[in-house]
């Protein structure tokens, strides 16, 4: 297995750290609460906070909340969830909108530098006055706002501030250099009047202007004294204006470096999207296990731990990666295959009654949870003469490439004492096979196939299937967009599963795999087991004491995902 570590001591991270290779590492992961995170943004979390605990450091978690309209208390509590559940701790979290007066004075001593000024351009006229489309269609210039002299700069960003302007009629520009050939240099805003003047979750309506997210950002960087900002690649060309911002205002300056996103095909990860499909109704909400939000992930059963390797397997570089559903499966499946449990579940039981099993029935078997690892220990199963098997693993015609059960054929249930041979079988009306019988087969060697099984008196459980959400593996670039390439056959129920009596001290014993994250021990999501020869399964919080709910995690191989 990979060093858990190989992220931070070889590549692209090892190389930031040698640029600034100070003791007291400060890092930030700065969320907008505008939704629930997602896989990528566990790579981010874990390269923020990862960087930090590598080299002895901290992390903050800072909530970028600079954008009222679209952020909502519902979403601060979700991403805390997230992050701790990743099992990381932030040093303290901060929010961005407590340093909104901070904010305000460092963008009035900007102005008083000259380096800024209250526009009143409309979007049109920016984009002509940025050399139009691409910057390629003429000449770049400044308006006229920009030879504004500082006490009416002052003036305006006041009246700005005290709501004097309309919506949208207004804005701080920075001075920056038209004439470099970086785009995010040509005087980008600093603060803005929202169209909609929504209340602030934190500050209600004490604000009628907001930093953007360049200002906002860089500065809250600065005054928290992180040392390596690590931001996606998109930030990249956004480097010189964060560098030029802290220097004009001689303010301290971190180290911004920006690694390669992580996409996941086959899905829709940004939260604008997810919004859509949650408020359409599409999905159950944002934890929906066909999604790849955290949350979703959690309650899918997907181990945190699973999560960090897999990212620590792609690695970190400046590129973006682009990563099939199917491969973050196959490193779901490797992390659950020698960590948990295993039991006999039968997602559609059919009864099989056993005739002469005599004095065999009511007797116990001892049932490994592990083939090969006996710390796992085991559970005792009772034979009875009644039992059931999956519907699939039963044939009303044999034919001789079959090996599995069909009348007048031997098959192996596993761990019972002898092979079955079923002699007969019924249907109901319907044609649906109801019961088979059988006999015990005492005679012949090893059979061919064994089949897994359950006794009477098992735990009914419901058991949910999810396939793929979508129907390509590019959703978003279909006609229509993402909505349109929705597969509305991505989960079945099975509403009449059996899970044999293993599973109370599985959930008894849980978190399986074992943590060390004690405060996570009663969950649900952690009563994780493989069902041999099914799936891997996770207990669903929708369960009761009447009723227990499982969801698949990820089918045993890959092939058998949609
Ligand atoms: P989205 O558009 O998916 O909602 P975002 O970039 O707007 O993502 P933020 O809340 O602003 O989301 O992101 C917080 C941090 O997570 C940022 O530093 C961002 O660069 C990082 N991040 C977001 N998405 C990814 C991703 N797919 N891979 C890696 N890092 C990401
Ligand atoms: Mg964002
Ligand atoms: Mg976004």
């Amino acid at each position: 297995p990979l060093d858990p570590d190989a992220m931070f001591k070889q590549g692209f991270l090892a190389e930031v750290y040698k640029e600034r290779p100070t003791k007291d590492v400060l890092t930030r992961f700065p969320p907008e609460p505008n939704g629930y995170l997602h896989l990528g943004h566990a790579k981010a979390i874990a390269v923020n906070f990862g960087f930090a605990r590598f080299h002895g450091g901290k992390t903050i978690l800072r909530f970028d909340d600079t954008n009222p309209d679209k952020e909502k208390e519902e979403f601060f509590v979700a991403i805390e969830e997230a992050v701790q559940w990743l099992g990381f701790t932030p040093h303290k979290i901060t929010y961005a909108s407590d340093n909104f007066q901070k904010l305000y004075d460092l963008a009035e001593r900007l102005i008083q530098l000259d380096r800024a000024y209250v526009c009143h351009c409309v979007e049109a006229d920016i984009k002509l006055q940025r050399g139009g489309k691409d910057g390629k269609e003429g000449p770049r210039y400044r308006c006229e706002h920009a030879n504004q002299d500082i006490e009416s700069n002052l003036r305006k960003f006041r009246d700005m501030r005290d709501g004097k302007y309309e919506p949208q009629t207004a804005f701080l520009r920075m001075k920056q250099d038209i004439e470099n050939p970086n785009p995010q240099m040509w005087d980008l805003a600093a603060y803005r009047i929202p169209k909609d003047q929504t209340h602030h979750v934190r500050t209600g309506d004490k604000w009628k202007i907001y930093p953007v997210y360049g200002f906002a950002h860089c500065l809250c960087d600065s005054s928290e004294g992180i040392t390596h900002s690590l931001c996606t690649g998109e930030f990249l060309t956004a480097r010189e204006s964060y560098e030029w911002l802290n220097k004009s205002l001689g303010v301290y300056e971190p180290m911004q470096r920006e690694y390669g996103r992580l996409n996941i095909s086959g899905t829709v990860l940004s939260k604008r999207s997810l919004e859509k499909l949650v408020n359409l109704g599409i999905v159950k909400g944002w934890d929906d296990p066909r999604l790849f939000t955290l949350s979703a992930l959690r309650r899918r059963g997907v181990p945190p731990s699973a999560i960090l390797s897999f990212i620590n397997e792609l690695g970190v570089t400046t590129a973006v990666t682009s990563i099939p559903i199917a491969r973050f499966e196959q490193s779901v499946r490797r992390s659950l295959e020698t960590s948990v449990p295993r039991l006999m579940l039968v997602l559609d039981p059919v009864r099989v009654i056993i005739e002469d099993m005599g004095d065999m029935h009511g007797q116990e078997i001892d049932f490994p949870f592990s083939p090969k690892d006996p710390n796992l220990g085991s559970h005792k199963l009772k034979l009875t003469q009644t039992v059931f098997i999956d519907r699939s693993d039963f044939r009303e015609i044999d034919s001789p490439d079959y090996f599995r059960l069909a009348p007048g054929k031997i098959v192996g249930l596993l761990r019972f004492p002898h092979p079955i041979k079923a002699t007969s079988f019924s249907k109901d009306t319907d044609g649906k096979v109801v019961e088979i019988r059988a006999v015990l087969d005492k005679d012949s060697k090893k059979p061919k196939a064994f089949i897994h099984w359950v006794p009477e008196g098992s735990q009914p459980v419901e058991v949910r299937v999810y396939g793929s959400l979508f129907k390509s593996d590019d959703p978003s670039s279909v006609d229509g967009g993402f909505l349109s390439d929705i597969n509305h056959d991505s989960q079945s129920i099975h509403q009449n599963a059996l899970v044999d009596s293993g599973f109370a001290e599985v959930a008894r014993t849980a978190p399986w795999p074992k943590s060390n994250l004690e405060s996570s021990k009663l969950l649900p999501e952690n009563v994780r087991f493989q069902g041999i020869r099914v799936a891997y399964f996770v207990v669903d919080r929708d369960s009761t004491d009447e009723k227990i709910v499982l969801n698949r995690i990820v089918s045993l191989k890959e092939d058998a995902r949609k």
